[in-house]
């Protein structure tokens, strides 16, 4: 049995759990479907709703194409390099989508949960373009579920209604140059990382030298105030032996003086 609802868990057998919400993070019934959202607490993903705004779908919209990939382009690079701020970025996925629910949803899947965490607590407070930020943990990991195989064929006759990802790409060399610069900053990062180790070994190495040269010199005092002791003893008898010697000396004078 419970083998069982593990292996529909999230499918369309799947009576209790929302399968759009499971797959794609965003389902047209939204807060009112009848089936379970689950909301994850930890995930690589995470995503902003409504964050791309498309010219294309303003009726008054005078772009081509040409001026709709660079409008788009120029987003891409700048969400990218933020994002990055937050810990490694492994895809982005940005909704072409019409219907409410996926208009202009972004998608950012970290390396790590725990910068997908902050990346969210940090946006969720900030504004882009003079609107607020809506950054939610998703329960998308897998990229190739949430697309719709038609679209990518050129043959989903569903369009910008269609309930799976239709995704809207940068160009390709913009992409590769941001996945470089990506990967040299991290790379960068990682040998300062090393380096400031590199540093506090030596600290570390330095601070051991001066505690072995205050040992050291502790010794030394140490072996010089023995020393003294000695040379003050040394003295002591000999003073004593020449005081005694006096002494014995003394009755004679005595002797004399009397
Ligand atoms: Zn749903
Ligand atoms: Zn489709």
């Amino acid at each position: 049995m419970a083998e069982h609802l593990a292996s529909i868990y999230g499918t369309e057998k799947d009576k209790v759990n929302c399968s759009f919400y499971f797959k794609i993070g965003a389902c047209r019934h939204g807060e009112r479907c009848s089936r379970k959202h689950v909301k994850p607490n930890f995930s690589q993903t995470i995503m902003i709703a409504n964050f791309y705004q498309n010219p294309e779908l303003d009726p008054e919209c005078k772009l081509d194409k040409e001026q709709l990939q660079a409008h788009f382009d120029l987003f891409f690079e700048d969400i990218y390099m933020e994002f990055c701020k937050y810990g490694q970025v492994e895809d982005i996925r940005v909704c072409n989508n019409v219907a409410d629910h996926l208009v202009g949803n972004v998608y950012v899947r970290f390396s790590l949960e725990e910068d997908a965490q902050r990346a969210k607590d940090e946006l969720n407070k900030r504004f882009y373009a003079g609107r607020p930020l809506f950054v939610e943990l998703s329960p998308v990991t897998d990229f190739a579920e949430a697309c719709c195989r038609q679209y990518e064929n050129g043959e989903c006759d569903r369009g910008g209604f269609c309930n799976f990802m239709h995704l809207r790409h940068p160009t390709r060399a913009l992409k590769r140059e941001l996945e470089d610069a990506q990967r040299l900053s991290l790379r960068e990062k990682s040998g300062r990382r090393s380096s400031r180790d590199r540093g506090d070994r030596e600290d570390r190495d330095r601070d051991r030298d001066r505690e072995r040269n205050r040992d050291r010199d502790r010794d030394r005092d140490r072996d010089r105030e023995r020393e003294r002791e000695r040379e003050r003893d040394r003295h002591g008898r000999e003073s004593r032996r020449h005081r005694s010697r006096s002494r014995s000396r003394s009755p004679r004078r005595g002797d004399d003086r009397r």
